[in-house]
């Protein structure tokens, strides 16, 4: 263990002066891990600094973090423009309540995420997690429906395969197979699902292809208060890239049948699919729309829900007068101001040049693995790199054989996948991309 005293701290700074084992330990007796048993079942790695691309393990290797941690550190980490952001701010303030206070971060925040989101989306609610801000998409449109005369209006229509959270409202419009709804199905609002959406990116979209959603929004229009769905990539639910004309046609049908869209983008937010958001392949705007993950450059937990200026006021017109949410950490401001610096970042560098380089890379090294027994299929959008497999990956041993190589990667189910940070560069790729080629190759 790292005791006090200046050495011990310089020490700690660069990651030295913990002893691994010790750490596994002391973390399996207190801490509980993502969908894990007390203790884990598989022991965590433990990480004890983080720069760049890198991770620095306790046992002093370094492994590249493959999935800019869950898909959050778009800048990789310790960058010096967002390690100064969160300097600048905490010498004005950590943090202040947001009830009946404003301040800068928050004010500054909002009006550049008004200025770069899809067009009509005017107002932004400051939440503290994704699942959260879905949480205040969904109260959003239950409160507009009521606010509009059509309080009868409180079931979602949704997508199979998709992900949206893991609090009650957001659980229950994830994919129920995939999703945890055998575990909750007796406590979770019974939503509607229409199949995964098809054809895939870069297919042709046909009529056919929405037939089915078509049919629920037409059948169920009365009792909808909005449809739900993540734009051109579901993330968590399965990897999926779907034809941005599906989108398209959603849309069409939510403004047919007068319901609201509430896109998702939490997962492909700030450039990830190649596009600033998953709406843009479209060139579609939703009438409510969550970020998170990336939005604050994976340094702080910080999500927001936008909405158009006709939402906010049918919300404020219902009985209550008001959005129903207020969270103790709402408009954080070191958050905040590391989001705006984030996002400012982003844009003054040559994202859409980087990113198609990084989609071309991954597209390149990951090909060798379409041909591997073992293997269903390999995708690539933008900077998402997927080895889907025919059975589920071992994850315990795929990740051991990936450490070794220097990668830090996450499987989860059949799917091998990478999101890496933006500023990765050949090197890391190919690291990347050959270790991904390898875990496949040694698939039982
Ligand atoms: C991760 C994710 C969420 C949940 O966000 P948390 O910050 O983990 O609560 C919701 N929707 C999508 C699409 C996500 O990828």
């Amino acid at each position: 263990m790292a005791g006090g005293g200046p050495d011990a701290r310089r020490a700690r700074r660069s990651g030295r002066g913990w002893d691994h084992r010790d750490l596994v330990e002391r973390d399996r007796k207190r801490l509980w891990h993502p969908y894990a048993p007390m203790p884990a079942a598989v022991p965590p790695v433990p990480v004890v600094a983080a720069a760049g691309t890198t991770l620095t393990l306790a046992d002093g290797r370094q492994v590249i973090d493959g999935m800019s941690s869950w898909w959050a550190a778009i800048h990789g980490h310790r960058h010096p423009v967002l390690d100064e952001a969160v300097r600048t701010q905490l010498e004005s303030m950590a943090h202040v309540m947001f009830g009946g206070i404003t301040h800068p971060a928050a004010v500054e925040l909002a009006e550049l995420l008004v200025e770069i989101a899809p067009g009509g989306l005017e107002h932004v609610f400051l939440a503290d997690s994704g699942s959260v801000s879905v949480e205040v998409a969904v109260k959003m449109a239950l409160q507009y429906a009521r606010g509009t005369g059509h309080p009868e209006r409180t079931r979602l229509l949704t997508v199979a395969s998709g992900y949206h959270g893991d609090t009650l409202a957001a659980m229950s419009v994830c994919d129920p197979v995939t999703g945890m709804h055998s575990m909750f199905n007796d406590v979770l609002p019974a939503q509607l699902f229409a199949p995964a959406p098809q054809p895939r990116y870069g297919e042709t979209f046909r009529a056919q292809h929405i037939a089915d959603f078509a049919e629920l929004l037409t059948a169920h229009r009365h009792e909808i208060a909005a449809v739900i769905l993540e734009p051109v990539t579901q993330g968590a639910g399965g990897m999926r890239f779907y034809s941005p004309d599906y989108l398209g046609e959603v849309r069409r049908l939510c403004d047919e049948h007068h319901v609201l869209l509430i896109a998702d983008e939490i997962a492909t937010g700030f450039g990830r699919t190649g596009k600033l958001f998953g709406c843009d392949h479209a060139g579609i705007s939703p009438d409510i729309m969550c970020v998170g993950k990336a939005l604050t450059g994976g340094y702080l937990s910080m999500a927001a829900t936008l909405c158009t200026a006709e939402v906010a006021a049918g919300v404020s017109a219902a009985e209550s007068g008001a959005l129903m949410h207020g969270p103790t950490f709402m408009a954080n401001p070191l958050a905040a101001a590391t989001a705006t610096a984030s996002i400012r970042l982003l844009l003054s560098r040559p994202w859409e040049a980087e990113i198609a380089a990084i989609e071309e890379f991954l597209r390149a090294g990951l090909a060798p693995a379409a041909a591997l027994a073992g293997v269903a299929e390999v995708r690539v959008l933008g900077a998402i790199g997927v080895i889907e497999t025919t059975d589920p990956v071992p994850v315990a041993a795929t990740q051991e054989l990936l450490v070794d190589r220097g990668v830090w990667l996450r499987p989860f189910g059949r799917l091998l996948y990478t999101m890496p940070p933006y500023i990765s560069g050949e090197e890391e790729l190919r690291r990347i991309t050959g270790a991904m080629v390898a875990a496949a190759e040694a698939l039982p």
